[in-house]
């Protein structure tokens, strides 16, 4: 049977140690949270994280609009957040209304003060392996959890499922940079079963039930960063979670494993950019 890989535990633990450090920290990290649209889901995660970081005694502001915001309105309240010396990180919730441009919205924070790690110039740094000022924080939370259980990386076959930039992209950059040989399948990959059996390491970020048995070669380590939510509003991952683990060495649940490490990020990165100042 798998060793589960504790994202809640861990979590626990990176909190602690955020604790007493933001205590002896001078200047509160204060994050500043953009929710535009009324997504309920983002509505929860939004409320999640200010929750959070308050509890750490990080400083926390959300500002909301309505999804009839315009790409003007958003710009110049990103302008004031850069501006703003009480302010050290600034997150704009995803996804935002269809009519903004996303890519154009997240360009606009500072990099310095980009504590998701999206923009233009820090993922230019990373995909370049050099630092950015913060890595985007899944992929971060997804590295934290595979070290904190001593799983090797460099020289390892990572198959990475999904392509997206909050995600599939960086992690699958960040397991490269960190000597692992990476392959990245998506939505066109053909026989992903032959791909996923070569795997040492699966990570999948889908939204869909995409991983199941006679899919994976004995003892892979399994990440699963999906959400998926069934009609009876049930929570699970992209895995097939009870077949895998009786084959994987590690797995991370859904709830419980990527999820609380996304939070544990989050925070690390407003800690992170504040000591940047
Ligand atoms: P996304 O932007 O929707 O990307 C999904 C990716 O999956 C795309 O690259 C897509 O391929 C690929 N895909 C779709 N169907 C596929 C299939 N049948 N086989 C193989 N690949 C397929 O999603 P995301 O933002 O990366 O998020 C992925 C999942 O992770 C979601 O469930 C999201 O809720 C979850 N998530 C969880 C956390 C957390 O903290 N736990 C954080 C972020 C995201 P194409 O590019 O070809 O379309």
């Amino acid at each position: 049977m798998a060793i589960i890989l504790d994202g809640k535990k861990l979590r626990d633990k990176i909190f602690e140690g955020l604790k007493t450090k933001i205590e002896g920290m001078a200047v509160k990290p204060s994050l500043a949270v953009i929710l535009a649209g009324d997504d309920p889901s983002s509505e929860i995660y939004v409320n999640n994280k200010k929750k959070c970081a308050e509890k750490l005694g990080i400083n926390s502001i959300v500002i909301t609009y309505p999804s009839s915001v315009t790409e003007t309105e958003l710009l110049s309240k990103i302008e004031e957040l850069n501006n703003d010396k009480n302010i050290t990180a600034i997150l704009v919730q995803l996804p935002l209304p269809a009519h903004i441009d996303k890519f154009k919205i997240i360009d606009a924070i500072a990099p310095q003060k980009d504590v998701d790690g999206l923009t233009t110039y820090n993922g230019g740094k990373l995909f370049a392996g050099e630092k950015p000022y913060v890595y985007p924080c899944t992929p971060k939370g997804i590295l934290l959890l595979l070290d904190e259980y001593g799983i090797e990386i460099a020289g390892k076959h990572a198959v990475v499922i999904g392509r997206s930039n909050l995600v599939g992209k960086p992690v699958a950059q960040m397991l490269l940079n960190r000597n692992a040989t990476v392959t990245m399948c998506h939505s066109k990959t053909k026989k992903l079963s032959d791909i996923t059996k070569t795997a040492d390491i699966l990570i999948s970020a889908v939204g869909k039930k995409v991983v199941g048995e006679n899919m994976l070669k004995n003892n892979c380590v399994v990440i699963d960063v999906g959400i998926f939510r069934d009609e009876n509003g049930k929570i699970s991952g992209d895995v097939d979670f009870e077949k895998v683990s009786k084959t994987a060495s590690y797995i991370s649940p859904v709830p419980g494993g990527v999820g609380p490490m996304t939070i544990a990020s989050l925070m690390l990165n407003t800690v992170e950019l504040a000591l940047i100042g």
